[in-house]
């Protein structure tokens, strides 16, 4: 393996802002290679996804955890510097880096299986530096392996979009057989998509673009309409990938006697007020979502294999991060954007 560079290109959130203003929040710059800490290797990062969660970091919908942190956490790279007391990868191994980055496997959360709500854990591209770079750091213990054929721009959206999608659909315990509501249809959506229908469940799909509502139909959902629109059918379950709170009591109304309702999202504006009658009563339960356990994690990738879950994908060079964000902004897209870092010239060790 050559000699690491001591710099790097990286993009960084130069000051939270609407992506759309200039100077653009999201900077390119120069970095330090990080340096993989006790327990931590580092990665040279062949693609990265961009996620709607980039977007709340960058614009400010998230408070900050981490000055100029470079966003991005779906990625996938390979081992190129184990740091001390590592052990679980080789050099060269090619592996999945996610949002959910650490916890700290002490507290009651922790000990109960339920890592995603401990109140330690941080998160890549938000507390640490993520994959809108040439090389990042991940805790092995924390990082997925990943088959060494695997294609770096089409795994790296499963990583952020179809852990927590498969997270969601697990809390919005679709009934089997049953009927599905899906509330926004983009990365994650599209992927939560095809591992219910392959699973024999019935999607409807709420949306406001006209694009995503035929990508959706074509993906084999039962229906596809507006986002405020009645269902064809009343729902078991829904899932709620999009930020706009306003769609939450039309989701609730769509729902069967005793129906869940999951919010996906790590950001949603106000709900509305809600009436009781109409939206609460009969035993109908909201609940959201937090991030995701290791176990999910594990569970979705084999999953995924095994069902041939494929998200689609639109590939911006790494240049372009900031278009790729503004095209995430807009919606209406057809699946997931993925940034192509580097080309996979690094024979394993
Ligand atoms: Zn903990
Ligand atoms: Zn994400």
């Amino acid at each position: 393996m050559s000699e690491m560079p001591k710099v790097m290109r990286a993009w960084e959130v130069t000051k939270p802002g609407p992506i759309d203003q200039s100077p653009c929040p999201l900077q390119l710059v120069e970095k330090p290679v990080p340096t993989p800490q006790v327990g931590e290797v580092l990665v040279k990062i062949l693609a990265c996804g961009v996620c709607h969660t980039d977007l709340h970091v960058t614009e400010g919908d998230l408070p900050v955890h981490r000055e100029r942190v470079t966003p991005g956490h779906e990625i996938v790279g390979r081992v190129v510097q184990q740091g001390p007391g590592t052990q679980r990868f080789q050099l060269g191994e090619k592996i999945g880096i996610p949002w959910f980055r650490h916890a700290c496997g002490v507290c009651r959360f922790c000990r109960s299986g339920r890592e995603n709500l401990c109140p330690h854990s941080t998160y890549t591209g938000w507390d640490h530096d993520g994959g809108y770079a040439e090389y990042v750091t991940v805790p092995e213990g924390f990082a997925y392996r990943l088959a060494d054929d695997a294609d770096p721009m089409t795994t790296a959206p499963l990583l952020c979009a179809g852990i927590i999608g498969y997270r969601a659909y697990l809390r919005a315990k679709v009934p089997a057989g049953g009927t599905l509501g899906l509330y926004g249809f983009g990365g994650s959506a599209h992927l939560t998509a095809q591992l219910a229908i392959q699973q024999g469940i019935e999607v409807h799909v709420f949306t406001r673009g006209q694009d995503a509502q035929k990508f959706a139909l074509k993906l084999g959902c039962a229906s596809a309409q507006g986002a405020y629109d009645k269902s064809p059918v009343l729902l078991d379950s829904a899932i709620m990938f999009s930020p706009a709170g306003a769609m939450v009591p039309n989701a609730l109304a769509n729902l069967v006697p005793g129906g869940t309702l999951a919010l996906a999202g790590i950001h949603l504006s106000d709900v509305p007020s809600l009436n009781y009658q109409q939206h609460l009563f009969h035993e109908k339960e909201v609940t959201s979502v937090e991030s995701n356990t290791r176990r999910d994690g594990e569970e979705f990738l084999t999953l995924a294999h095994r069902l041939r879950i494929q998200p689609t994908i639109t590939s911006y060079p790494f240049e372009k991060a900031d278009e790729a964000l503004k095209r995430v902004a807009k919606g209406n897209l057809d699946g997931a954007c993925v940034l192509k870092i580097s080309d996979d010239h690094i024979a394993k060790k």
